[in-house]
């Protein structure tokens, strides 16, 4: 098909990289996803399996040498793989600085040996973390709150290093809070869409954290999936994105959406009474505007409740004891 593309999805078998692989196999490109299955599902891309403009490895992009001969002849790189969730993070730094730092300069590398045209990175707004300004501009201070805040936003200035210094076209996008089907159902504590959704499938009441009036930018995953396409697809390097909804939403209205009886448990230390991404840059310049909006996405995600039927269901104990970290490193009172 004219104007397809070879691409590389890293994390592609995950949660943001396999809507992106959807929309890049609907648009008649060519996928190579690379993911070491750490967080990620084949499962997510079990739909694929038989079409032959995707191929799925299993390969650590750590090491560069299990990478390499992937990224010949690519045009565009996607770098998503990465590992995710603050706790974890505040417990093995090391595995988020191999993952997230090392793990980017490997991909980083590869590229720029291959000479892709394109490269874009998934960073994180946890960077921002507790802004001064909303909407929070590109430009807003930088201050990481814990290591996979930090590791994200030092793979973003790798990034833009192998733009200035190696002319490798990169862009990264700032993700806030991105929500849709396929975001994780197993594993450790986090993501508040999939807590909510097991407590509402058992009958349980929603653990809203301090007075559920703090508010996010809660981004629908086809809207990012678009982001990165149109960051593809453009000819401007060497950028930062924000990538949000447009808007902010509490979590109290998104109780209101879901329906069902709430149980408060202790605010979080260190975490942010709003997000909200200011987007004037991606739209002037990318030419990208969200789509879906809050009530339609949560109906979305309500269509696909029965995803997380196996997810592990919190309640107030089990949250404090996996937040312990959390609440004793982030926390002022020590
Ligand atoms: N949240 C909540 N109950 C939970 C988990 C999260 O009320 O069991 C809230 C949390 O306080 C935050 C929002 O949901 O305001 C989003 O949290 P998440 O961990 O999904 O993302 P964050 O913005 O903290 O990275």
């Amino acid at each position: 098909m004219a104007g397809t593309k070879k691409c590389i999805v890293t994390g592609g078998a995950g949660f943001i990289g396999s809507n992106l692989v959807d929309a890049l196999v609907d648009q008649g490109h060519t996928v190579t996803v690379l993911d070491n299955f750490s967080t990620g599902r084949p499962e997510n891309l079990s739909h694929h399996l038989k079409n032959p403009i995707l191929s799925l490895i299993e390969a650590d992009i750590s090491n560069i040498s299990d990478i390499e001969e992937y990224f010949k002849g690519v045009d565009w790189v996607f770098h998503l793989a990465a590992l995710a969730d603050i706790v974890p993070s505040i417990v093995h730094p090391m595995q988020y600085h191999l993952s997230n730092v090392d793990g980017t300069i490997a991909v980083l590398e590869a590229s720029r040996k291959a000479e892709v045209k394109r490269f874009v990175y998934a960073a994180s707004s946890s960077c921002y973390g507790l802004p001064d300004v909303f909407p929070t501009p590109e430009t807003a201070p930088i201050r990481p709150m814990y290591p996979y805040a930090l590791t994200k936003n030092v793979g973003e200035q790798y990034v833009l290093h192998w733009n200035n210094l190696y002319n490798l076209p990169c862009v990264s996008l700032r993700l806030f809070n991105v929500y849709g089907p396929r975001a994780r159902t197993t594993g450790t504590y986090g993501a508040v869409f999939g807590v909510f959704l097991a407590q509402k499938l058992a009958g349980k009441p929603y653990t809203v954290v301090g007075d559920g009036n703090q508010t996010r930018d809660f981004t629908y995953v086809t809207d990012v999936a678009d982001a990165f396409i149109k960051a593809a697809e453009s000819e401007i390097s060497g950028e930062i994105f924000n990538v949000g909804s447009g808007g902010t939403y509490s979590i109290n209205e998104l109780v209101g959406h879901l329906g069902g009886p709430v149980d408060y448990i202790p605010k979080r230390p260190g975490e942010p009474d709003c997000t909200f991404a200011d987007i004037s840059k991606i739209t002037k310049q990318l030419g990208w505007t969200p789509q879906i909006t809050f009530p339609k996405g949560v109906e979305q995600m309500l269509r696909h409740i029965d995803d997380w039927r196996d997810a592990p269901l919190w309640e107030r104990q089990s949250i404090a004891e996996a937040t312990k970290d959390w609440f004793k490193y982030l926390g002022k009172e020590q």
